[in-house]
């Protein structure tokens, strides 16, 4: 969808209607808004797929108050890191403290002094992008701006889990350049670096179902993580990676395999069960591995578990 609305979503919790419609009046124009009349509400919208990236809460609400409600917010690692304002009327006397040791991280006061509520709620919304940002670069591999293993390990066990559930095959690759300390020292780090680049690329262009997912795993070594893939279908992706790595051309003179940059591949293919593991799937592959390269290199070997 090339028209998805990216606009942040701001959700106005109120008891009082005219509130919320005041506040509905500063932001509709920017903001995408959600509106909740109580406590309850608001953490069903919270806890929706489209969660909101800030929450304004008046405080004296029945039922659920606003502090029962921002403490029930950050119990939760799904809604933890949405931030929390509190509203409140001057002629109330609030307990500031109260709320932000529960977390919040500002105060809108009523009534309403308009450039002063969209400054504020315009300061945590940009830090709450800048905080999304940086969390996704701590996923992303800096050289090759590929996913990082951290990244993998998290993809690679939700995967895990999901085939386990719904008993669905699952596939996995490890990818290991030939002979690349050889290349380094005949080309130069920085042509290794652009290497690596390439390649990376090319695994990416490789693997075109949905769900295939790649990663930079350490050095010059890449994982891959095939959902509902058998063994079949994973030496087909292999076959894949393989042509697409020859397809890059790049050469290397001094690899004892070929005059091209080759690269070797582990596969593990299973149906995942209770007895197994991802980590047994993650040593299988690096077993394929194993005899891949000591099997001439520029080939895959593929284990079934
Ligand atoms: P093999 O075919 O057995 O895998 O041999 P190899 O030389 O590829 O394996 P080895 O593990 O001995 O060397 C890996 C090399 O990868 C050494 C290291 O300098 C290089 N390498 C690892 N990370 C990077 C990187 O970020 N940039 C560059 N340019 N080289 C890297
Ligand atoms: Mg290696
Ligand atoms: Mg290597």
């Amino acid at each position: 969808m090339s028209n998805q609305d990216t606009r942040q979503k701001i959700l106005i919790v109120d008891d009082n209607k005219q509130n919320i419609e005041l506040l509905m009046d500063l932001f509709r124009d920017e903001y995408k808004i959600a509106a909740a009349t109580n406590g309850e509400r608001a953490l069903k919208i919270a806890f929706s797929s489209q969660p909101p990236d800030i929450i304004l809460t008046d405080i004296l609400m029945p039922g659920m108050d606003g502090y029962e409600l921002c403490n029930k917010l950050k119990e939760h690692e799904q809604t933890r890191s949405i931030p929390v304002m509190f509203v409140t009327a001057v002629s109330e006397v609030m307990d500031e403290t109260r709320g932000f040791a529960l977390g919040a991280v500002d105060y809108i006061t009523k009534p309403f002094h308009p450039p002063m509520v969209k400054a504020r709620v315009g300061v945590h919304l940009n830090l709450k992008r800048k905080q999304e940002l940086l969390e996704e670069y701590a996923f992303i591999d800096a050289l090759t701006e590929i996913p990082n293993r951290r990244r993998f390990d998290e993809v690679a066990e939700k995967e895990w889990q999901r085939a386990l559930r719904s008993s669905q095959h699952l596939s996995l690759i490890l990818l290991d350049i030939d002979h690349f300390k050889l290349f380094n020292d005949t080309y130069g780090h920085g042509e290794g670096d652009e290497t690596l680049r390439a390649v990376a690329k090319a695994i990416q262009k490789a693997l075109r179902r949905a769900g295939d997912f790649v990663a930079r795993y350490g050095g010059e070594e890449f994982a891959a993580i095939l959902p509902y893939a058998d063994a079949e279908e994973a030496l087909h992706c292999a076959g894949e990676i393989l042509e697409a790595v020859k397809a890059l051309d790049i050469t290397h003179a001094a690899s004892p395999v070929a005059d091209k940059l080759t690269v070797s591949l582990g596969l593990c293919s299973t149906r995942p069960s209770v007895e197994g593991s991802l980590e047994a799937m993650l040593a299988e592959a690096d077993k394929a591995l194993y005899l891949a390269k000591n099997q001439g290199r520029n080939c895959f070997r593929c284990a079934q578990i």
